[in-house]
């Protein structure tokens, strides 16, 4: 049966608890030991899907298909432990279960009430899967004394009360603000958060205390005081330079040995941490910087990209360059040439997206690096919008389009190459939508495979022809102008088994110009880079020389 570290947060918010949290279970992982991570949200979505990127940064997929956090990501990036459905879980999700329950009788005509139904529900959700793994790190999100943390705090603390003593332990998160005037740190909002804890029930057995520079010995005794942890048990979490130093700096810390100690763990497994030395060295020492461009919507927050920002990096390490990214709002082109904007960069990068605003300018740019010989890698929307490209400049279809942005044009005034899917096969099933389904899940989500084609540039990149990807789309490429694209260079590189859904296209004789229907970014790790993000960093490395 699993041991259980919750991870909550106070103080302020933005602390790093997911990084610490992902941090962590790369550690536990080090020790030799197997480790889940989940997150439960305070938020009322019922799940991320609907969220604005604005708000909530980027929707994360997972395998079977749920959207969920982003924070799942951090934890597969670290891990390398694919997220699952039953990772995530929200206040309206939970309500929303027990809402059915209620409605099909389920509760047998009691009063519902947070606790205990709401708080049941959660703990069922934090159950799941538990006799598969050695540790559960459960974050709970959101700060300490919000009003809607609190059925997830009542029912960590109920969980750990029914387990055996000693296999829940509690980690904190804070921040020791640093006041210049007088040269301190200050532990006072940091025993505040733990008060506000300690008056719900719950004790924390770590500290992690995010500071601008090591604690002092004076601070981390008053810290361990009046916060009732052993001075050990306080652990700085510092600024790091890369996400990725994280485990390395946790460890020097003595986050893993504390956490091992308050479980009772002892002698504790010595750790192996090769896997993120070589991390660290990549991040490190590089040779040379590639300039990448990403040509998308919500350029202004870097969250809504986070996983290709990720992947990204991860590339530059397998290439051991520095890859520096440039966000580029998509509608400049709708007024401006995209020449002078695009021209430094050694490779464009259409990202994923929905509305039509800025799809112009995308096409745009993706014209921009076919003709140029620049690398290019579409992603999703970032196919699509190569595809209409290729279509109308290269297959004279100039009304090519996207049904997706038809709005009230008449379906007999545009060439609908990317059209709305209505029906497709998942495993041996088939999955119907009607076109005027809710928004909320509605989309050809999770891990598909596709077929690629021998010899293609494609199946070179990943070394086989037999892949699985992650999905989260409405819209698909219409295979009946494969013939015609073809013909003039866009190859359908990757299809799906059944050959009805292009996953891949690429443009023959370019340098390195690619788009997939999928999310590669998912499933990129810092250990481990995707493919195609390797070989398009190369590629961008490539053309960094000769230019
Ligand atoms: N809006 C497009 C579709 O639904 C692309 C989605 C995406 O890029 N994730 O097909």
């Amino acid at each position: 049966m699993a041991r259980f570290i919750f991870i909550t947060g106070g103080v302020v918010s933005s602390l790093g608890k997911g990084l610490a949290s992902a941090a962590l279970g790369a550690l536990l992982q080090a020790r030799g030991f197997t480790v889940r991570l989940r997150k439960l949200d305070p938020y009322l979505n019922v799940d991320p899907g609907t969220m604005s990127p604005y708000e909530h940064g980027e929707v994360f997929v997972t395998d079977d298909g749920a959207e969920t956090d982003l924070d799942l990501g951090h934890y597969e990036r670290f891990t390398g432990v694919a997220a699952r459905a039953t990772d995530s879980i929200s206040s309206g999700r939970v309500y929303s279960n027990v809402l059915e329950k209620e409605r099909r009788g389920d509760y047998l005509g009691k009063t519902i009430q947070v606790i205990p139904h709401v708080t049941d529900e959660i703990k069922d959700f934090i159950r799941i899967g538990e006799d598969e793994v050695d540790f559960m790190l459960c974050e709970i999100g959101g700060t300490v004394g919000d009003i809607e943390g609190l059925p997830f705090f009542e029912a960590i603390r109920q969980f750990s009360q029914e387990k055996p003593r000693g296999q829940c332990v509690f980690m904190h998160l804070t921040l020791l603000p640093y006041i210049k005037a007088s040269g301190e740190l200050k532990t006072k909002p940091t025993q505040h958060s733990v008060k506000e804890l300690r008056s719900i029930g719950l004790a924390p057995d770590i500290l992690v205390c995010r500071s601008e520079g090591p604690i002092p010995d004076k601070e981390r005794e008053k810290l361990a005081l009046f916060c009732n942890v052993r001075p050990e048990s306080v652990v700085a979490a510092q600024d790091l330079k890369s996400i990725y130093e994280a485990p390395l700096a946790y460890h020097r810390e003595g986050l893993d040995q504390a956490v091992l100690d308050a479980f009772g763990i002892s002698p504790a497994p010595r750790p192996n941490l090769a896997r993120w030395e070589d991390v660290v060295d990549r991040i490190h020492n590089t040779d040379g910087e590639v300039r990448v461009a990403i040509v998308g919507k919500y350029t202004q927050l870097e969250d809504a990209y986070k996983s290709i920002a990720e992947a990204l990096t991860h590339g530059g390490m397998a290439n051991r360059v520095k890859v520096r990214v440039d966000w580029v709002d998509a509608e400049i082109f709708d007024r401006e040439d995209a020449a002078p904007h695009l021209e430094r960069f050694n490779a464009i990068l259409v990202p994923g997206g929905f509305g039509e605003r800025g799809t112009e300018g995308k096409i745009k740019a993706a014209q921009f690096a076919r003709e140029k010989g620049i690398p290019y890698l579409g992603i999703c929307l970032g196919m699509q919008m190569a595809v209409i490209e290729a279509a109308r400049n290269m297959a004279d279809l100039s009304n090519a389009r996207s049904e997706e942005f038809a709005g009230d044009i008449d379906p007999r005034d545009f060439t609908p190459v990317v059209y709305h899917l209505k029906e497709w096969i998942k495993g041996n099933a088939k999955v119907t939508r009607r076109k005027d389904d809710a928004k909320g899940g509605t989309m050809r989500l999770g891990a598909y495979d596709a077929v690629l084609k021998d010899a293609s540039r494609v199946a070179e990149v990943y070394g086989t022809t037999a892949i699985e990807e992650r999905h989260r789309h409405r819209y698909e490429v219409d295979i009946r102008f494969r013939e015609q694209l073809e013909e003039k260079g866009l190859l359908f590189s990757g299809m799906s088994p059944d050959g009805r859904l292009p996953e891949i296209v690429e443009v023959k004789g370019h340098p390195w110009f690619i788009g997939v229907q999928f999310h590669p970014e998912l499933k990129s790790k810092p250990f481990a880079p995707h493919p195609l993000f390797r070989d398009f960093v190369r590629a961008a490395k490539e053309q960094s020389r000769l230019v």
